[in-house]
This record gives C-alpha cells, structure tokens and sequence, in this order.
C-alpha cells in the first residue's frame, strides 16, 4: 500500500471533527488496507508502532527531528527553525520545506506504508551509542524520498505529535463498520480490546476472523488487561444506598502501585496501572510470586507497598520511587522492601476468570495466595451497614490506607472501565475541599533567586477527554524539594518543545514548553473560577475556567499514569460543584 494514500487520509480526518464522519472515512482506509498491513496502520493512526505495553517509544527529540529535515530538504538548520517556529507545528513547517524542495522535481520514488513503518519501528528500537546519527540517517532519506504531505505526518508521527483525533475506540468503531458488519459489534470488539489491549491485532483479527474470531479473544498471559477503576463517592452511607442496601465487600484500599502480575511457570511480568512493563523494578516482588503464588499459570492483581524493614509497617507511595531509578534498584531493593496485597484473579491455568463474579475471584484468590509477611489477601469485610464500613476505614487509615474499596459482590472484571461497581472511599474527601489531583506538565517558568538556573513554578493541565486536549489549571511552586527542583527539569528536558505543543490550550506563555507527558500530583485548599486558566472554560461561567487556589506539589510523580490519565475536565467541574455544595450547606 502507498503511503501517499494513508497521508491523504489522514489530511482528510485531519480536517474533520464529527466522530461519525471520522469513522466513516477510517473504515473506508481500513477496507482498502492489504490484510498483512492492517495491524501496522491501526498503530500508525494513533501515532505508534505496537501496542503501548511493549514499551516502543518514538518520540524523537524535536531537535533530531529538526536536523534530519535540515538534512532532506538541503536547508540550512536556521531556516528549517525558522519555519517551524513560523508554523507553530513541525508538520506543517516540512510540508512547506519539502514543496519548495520538490519544485522542478517530477519524479519522486514514492513511499509504501511498509517502508514508513518499518523504517519507523527501527528508529525506534536504536539505541546506545551511534544510534543518534543513524536514527538521523534513516529519517533522512526516508524524508528524502516524501512528496511534501508524506513528510508532513512522518515529521509529526516521529516526534509524537501525530494528532489525528482518533482515538483507539473510533477505530474499534471503524473495523466494526468496514469488518463486522457495523454498530451492533461495538460491544463485542471493545470487550476483546479491553482484554487484549493491542490495536493492531483486534484489527486484524476482526477482518482476518470476524466476530468469531473475536468471541475467541480472552486473558492470556504476557498481555496486559485493561485495569478495572473505581468511581468514588464522600460517605459509607452514599456507598451503602448506591449499591441497593446488599452485603458487599469493602477492601482496604493500599497506597502503592498497582501490579498486574503474569505468571508462566517460573517466568513472572509486572505491568503497571497503564500496562507499561516494569518487571526490572520489582525483581523482588517477582520472587515473593514465584515462592507464594500457588499456581503453574495465572493473571493476578496487587498493590505493591513498601515497607519498613524493621516494624513491617507500610510506607508512603513516595518511597516506591526509589525502584524508578534507572540505577541502583539492587540498593532500594535492600533498604525499601515490598509486600504484596493481592486484590483479584483475572486468570488461573487455562481459566479466563474475567466474567466470573467478585465473590468467585476473591474464593480463588485465597487459595491461591499464601498468606505470609510479605503476602496476602487484601484484608476484607463484607457488610450492607454503613457503620461497620466506617469503623473498617478507621482500622485501614490506622494500619497506613489510604481508605476502603468497596466492591459489588456480583460483577465480573469489568476491563477498562470506570464503574461503580468498585467505589473507592477516601478520608481527604471528606475534611479537604479537593482531593489530591493529577496533572500534566506543560511549561515551566525559570526561578529567580535560589531557584535561579533551574523551574521555579509549572504550568499544569488537566485533561479535556472530550475534546482530547490539555488545558491549563494552574501554576504551582510550592511543595517541591531541593532535590525535586534538581529532578523534573531533567525528566522534562526530553519533551522541551520550542513552541506550544500541540493538543495544548493556554493562554498563559510559559518559558519553555513541554509536550504532555509527565504527570504529577498536586494538593489545593479550593478550586476557583479563573479567567486566565482554560481548563472548563465556559462550563460553569461563560469567559471563566477553573483554577486552582494555593496548589501545592505533593512530591509525587504520577509515573504510572500516562498524560490521558490524568485527572479531566469532567472531574475538576464534579469537584467544582461539589465544593459549591458544601460550601452553600
Ligand atoms: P488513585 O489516584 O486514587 O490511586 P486511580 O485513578 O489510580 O486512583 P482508581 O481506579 O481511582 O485509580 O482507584 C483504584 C486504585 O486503587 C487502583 O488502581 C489500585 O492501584 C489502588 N488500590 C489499592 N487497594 C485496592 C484494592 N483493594 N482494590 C482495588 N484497587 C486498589
């Protein structure tokens, strides 16, 4: 297949906005797609390679970029700066760069999707020394040989900034429409998405099998399964009353980092919460699975919480950072231990225990789990009272919760959503105005004084799901440490962007830009109305967003949250709200 023709494409969803409409043109692309290529351009649309879990990372640096165009279009770096810094979007600046390029020229070798993609996956997968300048080579000649519209979506594709508005549901949407016979598979084909994770291969089996093929897609280890998340509500009676007033059990709700846990034979891979592998960090909690997990083959769930050698007690959140270090694990390995609190069982030998009901998993998990020091069951109660439910909560925040989990007794594993089947109970959502929220950095401004030569405040958005944009919240520089202030300019300086990045909304122009990509955790005494700040313009007053009053950094990075995560729009005005409500009595 050309490559001409997937630019076009996606020239034309570009232009788009309706959702029926984008769905419609991607099924028609789909449709014509050669079979052995669909899986590549189901990643491509979304701006990758593989599946997130397996860790692929484009990405270039803007710089990289920048000079390989340089190289292709036989400009001068300032010019090729210049246009990109005239266009506001590297796309846009190569499409202009190349067709002056191109002028005279009638015969260009043309690309094929195959060449991209895999000219693509091995930028991707270079690494150590000398691979800065073959990464610089092969983008290069593969620029070198685009029409002024190819570069355009390779140049965005490579540095991450392919934003085509189409998110991983439209193209399930789309392969109903073109493979399986339109809507009426849509739950079908989010169910195997939700449970095998991988575009490119839900694609292709939807054309390759049909729904048959997907009614055969179920758990399988060494592929992560979409998280189960939690709704919340601010009382043990609100709890009680939306579950119907039935016994349901209440966990302690840990204050870790979930784990999902694949085990084959001897071979154990940790997942993250957004299915990234971090088996490297937690060589540890993989032999506490190997010594006391009672099964051959299975899929499990915990959170895993650091401890303090001496007491067993738990420690905060903030002490598992220590294992995110690229050296020296083996030394937090030894002075942060880990324990284990398994939460559910999503697969055991050949059986898919996703569709079974709580009170089944749970059963399976404690025969499963040995209870031990450093493993176990999540302790648990059932109960319909509200008043035994609090007095649990004491006993959790007493032993170092963060608060309960309550769980509907009668739902299987809902892959991937957000229900109510599990409602999470938290102490600060009741003696706080706001709960701890995560947001996404997106500009930093240079500090004066102490904090001269490095961020002195951050500019953080949260997340518009809707309309899959970052818009700005707030500025905050307060919490951080001397060590936190060395830290995040150094994990940002990989996104520095030269001009506003974008998918950003802002009115406020920071020093320097960040492309979305770290999320940290943020504390505020209220939520205020701004009319500088874009987060939830116009939602409760017209000409106003939402900002933040005193935020303040908690020294928590969100590692395990990727930028769409983060806390949305939807749930700051919910927030909003509430505090209004509390606030009027
Ligand atoms: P938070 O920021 O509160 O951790 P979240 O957005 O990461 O929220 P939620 O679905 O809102 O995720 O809350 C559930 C999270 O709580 C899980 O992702 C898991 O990490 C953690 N957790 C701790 N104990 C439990 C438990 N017993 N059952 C389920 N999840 C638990």
């Amino acid at each position: 297949m050309d490559y001409a023709e997937v630019a076009s494409k996606y020239a034309e969803l570009e232009a788009m906005s309706g959702r029926n409409e984008i769905t419609r043109v991607l099924a028609d692309l789909l449709k014509s797609t050669p079979e052995d290529e669909l899986a590549s351009l189901a990643y491509m649309t979304q701006g990758k390679l593989r599946p997130d879990y397996e860790g692929v990372e484009l990405g270039l640096a803007e710089k990289l970029a920048l000079r390989a165009l340089a190289n292709a279009a036989g400009l001068s770096q300032d010019k090729v700066y210049a246009a990109y810094v005239k266009h506001g979007d590297i796309g846009t600046a190569a499409e202009e760069l190349m067709t002056s390029k191109n002028q005279g020229t009638l015969f260009s070798e043309g690309l094929t999707l195959r060449r991209v993609y895999d000219t693509l996956l091995r930028i991707a997968r270079q690494s150590g020394s000398g691979s800065m300048e073959t990464k610089l080579r092969e983008l290069a000649s593969l620029l070198n040989d685009a029409s002024p519209l190819e570069a355009k979506f390779i140049m965005r594709t490579v540095t991450g900034e392919l934003r085509l508005g189409v998110a991983d549901y439209t193209v399930l949407d789309a392969s109903a429409l073109a493979f399986l016979g339109g809507k009426g598979a849509r739950g079908l084909i989010e169910h195997a998405y939700n449970v095998h994770p991988d575009l490119g291969f839900i694609v292709a089996s939807a054309a390759a099998k049909g729904l048959k093929g997907l009614e055969g897609v179920s758990a399988e280890v060494g592929v992560p399964i979409r998280p189960m998340l939690a709704e919340r509500l601010s009382s043990a009676e609100a709890i009680v009353e939306k579950m119907g007033g039935r016994t349901v059990a209440a966990e302690y709700k840990l204050d870790g980092e979930r784990l999902q846990i694949h085990k084959e034979g001897a071979e154990v891979a940790l997942f993250s919460r957004r299915l990234e592998v971090v088996t490297s960090h937690y060589p540890d909690a993989a032999d506490l699975v190997n010594e006391h997990v009672r099964a051959r083959r299975a899929i499990l769930e915990a959170e895993v919480v650091a401890i303090n050698q001496d007491t067993g007690e738990y420690l905060p959140f903030q002490e598992l950072m220590h294992r995110r270090r690229k050296y020296g694990v083996e030394q937090a390995i030894s002075d942060y231990p880990v324990a284990l609190n398994f939460f559910d069982i999503l697969l055991a030998g050949t059986s898919d225990l996703t569709g079974r009901p709580y009170t089944a998993r749970r059963r399976k998990l404690e025969q499963v789990v040995e209870q031990t020091e450093r493993t176990r069951a999540v302790p648990k109660i059932s109960t319909s009272s509200p008043g035994e439910m609090e007095k649990f909560m004491e006993d959790a925040i007493t032993d170092g919760c963060e608060g309960l989990v309550v769980k509907d007794p009668d739902s299987p594993y809902r892959a991937g959503a957000r229900e109510f089947a599990w409602i999470k109970l938290k102490r600060e959502y009741r003696s706080e105005l706001t709960d701890a929220i995560d947001l996404v950095v997106i500009g930093g401004f240079h500090g004066r004084g102490r904090r001269a030569g490095t961020f002195g405040t951050y500019l953080l958005a949260a997340y518009d799901s809707k309309r899959r944009v970052f818009t700005s919240l707030a500025k905050v520089g307060t919490g951080f440490s001397d060590q936190d202030l060395e830290m995040l300019p150094r994990l940002l300086d990989p996104y520095e962007s030269r001009v506003k990045p974008p998918g950003v909304e802002s009115n406020m122009v920071p020093d320097v830009w960040f492309r979305p990509h770290l999320v940290i955790e943020v504390i505020a005494a209220e939520l205020t109305l701004s009319p500088v700040h874009t987060a939830a313009m116009g939602r409760i007053r017209p000409g106003a967003g939402i900002s933040l009053r005193f935020p303040k950094y908690t020294g928590k990075n969100r590692d395990d949250k990727a930028p769409e995560d983060a806390t949305t729009v939807d749930e700051i005005v919910e927030m909003y709200q509430g505090q209004v409500k509390r606030v009027g009595g």
